[in-house]
């Protein structure tokens, strides 16, 4: 099923026309290979946390090629500017999904962490609130925005994102993730904004 998904890009690109999120649900076989490779590592980092450990599809070349094409796939028609990508295993697949798209790469990190002027926006967690930054010269006005990040769980972070790039001047034209933790409601936080996952939990 993958090696077709080229071949769709080029018929989109000929024909100019916007490929839908609805053209991409991902192979059946991507999403078990994903499923059997994401580990479960419970009570970390705290008690009653289940942590989806992400490494070992880091180390399966293959696998990382294939999943980092998944979730650039959906947006590749979409004329992104900037892929902003969310501290820190977002970045791990925000580069090559920056370099495959020819756009910018913009990171988001913690408080503190980025060296120039930088914005910030808050944001609740279970327990407690959480804050992320951004350079304020990261975007341009008007900058085409895909945010990437690795887990999709409440959907706090990805939306402080949206309005993070939002108060910079830039458009959010989706959010691209490595799985989403389905029960949690993550999408319902995006509201109708695009969204994808090559792995949905149920
Ligand atoms: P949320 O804001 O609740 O959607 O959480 C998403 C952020 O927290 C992402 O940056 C994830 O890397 C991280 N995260 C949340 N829950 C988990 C989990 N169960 N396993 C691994 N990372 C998680």
């Amino acid at each position: 099923m993958l090696r077709h998904w080229p071949r769709l890009y080029r018929r989109c690109l000929r024909r100019r026309t916007e490929l839908t999120l609805s053209d991409f649900s991902t192979p059946r076989s991507l999403v078990e290979r994903v499923s059997r490779a994401i580990r479960d590592v419970p009570d970390f980092p705290k008690p009653g946390i289940i942590f989806k450990d992400i490494t070992p599809v880091l180390s399966d070349p293959i696998l990382l090629r294939d999943v980092v094409r998944a979730m650039q796939a959906p947006f590749a028609t979409s004329d992104i500017s900037h892929v902003v990508a969310v501290e820190s295993r977002g970045f791990l697949f925000g580069v090559p999904m920056a370099l495959a798209l020819g756009a910018a790469f913009v990171p988001v990190r913690k408080p503190g962490k980025l060296p120039w002027r930088s914005a910030r926006e808050s944001y609740a967690l279970e327990y407690g609130n959480d804050a992320i930054e951004i350079h304020t010269d990261a975007l341009s006005a008007g900058a085409r925005v895909l945010i990437v990040d690795d887990v999709l769980a409440t959907g706090g972070t990805a939306a402080a994102t949206c309005r993070l790039v939002e108060r910079q001047g830039g458009q959010v034209i989706g959010v691209s993730v490595l799985m989403a933790l389905g029960f949690l409601r993550g999408r319902d936080a995006l509201g109708a904004r695009r969204t994808y996952a090559v792995w949905d939990t149920d």
